[in-house]
């Protein structure tokens, strides 16, 4: 796609559009009440969370996208000056309430934006994301990815998110005399915190511009303002450190929880030269899995970090892309100090004989469309460039049998299991 036509989750100027997929603060940055570069789309809660998080927005400019629904858009090509024809479709990122991806399509192709996301195995939520961006793809390449790397290394192992939580409720339960406070940003987490309200009946201290949000969200019963009223209290990240809980505790016993990937403990403490490495073993941990990895731990006298995360961990990215075979991956992450090129693990996953794989694939499954004949396949895998880093090719064309070949064409001939001559389709 050509620059200035459509921004995700950028707000300098010179787009026609802008897209925002979820309200935390780093993907909001230059965003401001005062916006007025023209018209934001954002997903339905979200566009309810505006006004907390931007008093005074214009709201006129929000354009609210459905989750699975087709959105059709008409923008204008910068270098021809001709209308461009763009749809979109906004998928469940599962990762904070009103988060969704984007799916692009397009003259330029087709392009997902996943914002920050998590990818579990299981869960309502994930089959319906599941399902529906896979028919939203149908027989189409994914041409690029847009990949949400924050933990795109192997050694980022996670549990499930029901898992972490039942962890933190094991070491609220293993200090019955302590207060404890847990960090949160001003979105998300909102299940553990309900996860914790039902396990231990009790309601959980917020502060008051966090109460708003969780009532806009529709939960009244399990939080609340009065200290007095719950010994479990929910404070802004900012303010979680080693200082606030050794003064916390020369008033009163405290244990901080953290829920979150485990790097922003190790970087955090150990900076402070705080880190312990010991764990206590008086706190039964669930770790179904065995990896050691997945436990929550104890860095500091007072601080246990639980991993905790609404990022998918690497196999969850490895399966996403996995299912997905795009062309092309770009991480979206730069600033992360463990960033890694995606295609540094997963490189071998895409190129256009990837893409030919699922299309192929899907084709078998679900129309039971005649084959493309078994040599030919042969002839494609290795007769296709699968290197993406060096890959030049136009907009609408992919490179298949070592030829320029239309993408529109390849596809509908593909899909209908049509043979492809070698001399055809010569640019
Ligand atoms: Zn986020």
């Amino acid at each position: 796609m050509e620059s200035g036509m459509i921004s995700v989750d950028k707000w300098s100027s010179g787009s026609q559009a802008y897209f925002l997929t979820h309200l935390h603060a780093d993907h909001t940055a230059g965003l401001s009440s005062t916006w007025n570069r023209g018209p934001l789309f954002c997903s339905r809660l979200t566009a309810k969370l505006f006004p907390c998080k931007f008093p005074g927005f214009d709201l006129s400019l929000l354009r609210v996208l459905d989750i699975g629904c087709w959105h059709s858009l008409s923008l204008i090509t910068p270098s021809s000056g001709s209308t461009a024809a763009v749809s979109v479709k906004a998928i469940d990122a599962q990762h904070c309430p009103g988060s969704v991806m984007y799916l692009f399509r397009g003259e330029f192709g087709c392009m997902l934006f996943t914002g920050d996301f998590r990818w579990e195995k299981i869960g309502n939520g994930m089959e319906i994301a599941r399902t529906m961006l896979l028919d939203a793809l149908k027989n189409e390449t994914l041409d690029i990815l847009y990949l949400d790397n924050t933990y795109c290394n192997p050694r980022y192992s996670f549990p499930s998110r029901e898992l972490a939580a039942r962890q933190v409720v094991d070491i609220i339960n293993s200090h019955p005399k302590h207060d404890i406070i847990i960090g949160i940003d001003s979105l998300g987490k909102e299940d553990l915190l309900l996860y914790i309200s039902r396990a231990l009946n009790i309601k959980i201290w917020v502060w008051p511009e966090r109460l708003q949000i969780l009532h806009l969200l529709g939960f009244h019963d399990h939080f609340t303002t009065q200290t007095s009223l719950t010994r479990v209290r929910a404070v802004p990240r900012y303010s979680f450190s080693v200082e606030t809980l050794e003064g916390l505790n020369s008033l009163r016993p405290t244990i901080g929880v953290m829920p979150s990937g485990l790097p922003w403990a190790e970087k955090a403490l150990k900076r402070k030269g705080t880190l312990f490495g010991s764990f206590p073993s008086d706190i039964k941990m669930h770790d179904l899995s065995g990896d050691s990895k997945n436990i929550a731990r104890r860095y500091h006298e007072y601080i246990y970090v639980v991993p905790y995360s609404d990022h998918s961990c690497f196999s969850e990215i490895q399966e996403f892309i996995e299912l997905l075979r795009p062309i092309n991956i770009k991480g979206i992450v730069s600033s992360s100090s463990s960033y890694i090129d995606p295609c540094y693990y997963f490189g071998h996953l895409c190129g256009t004989k990837q893409a030919y794989w699922r299309i192929h694939r899907k084709v078998e499954n679900e129309e039971g469309i005649d084959r493309v004949e078994a040599d030919e396949t042969k002839s494609a895998e290795e007769n296709t460039a699968s290197s993406v880093a060096g890959r030049k090719r136009k907009i609408d064309q992919v490179d298949f049998l070592g030829i320029r070949v239309s993408r529109v064409s390849l596809l509908r001939r593909l899909s209908h299991g049509v043979k492809i001559a070698h001399n055809e389709y010569l640019s």
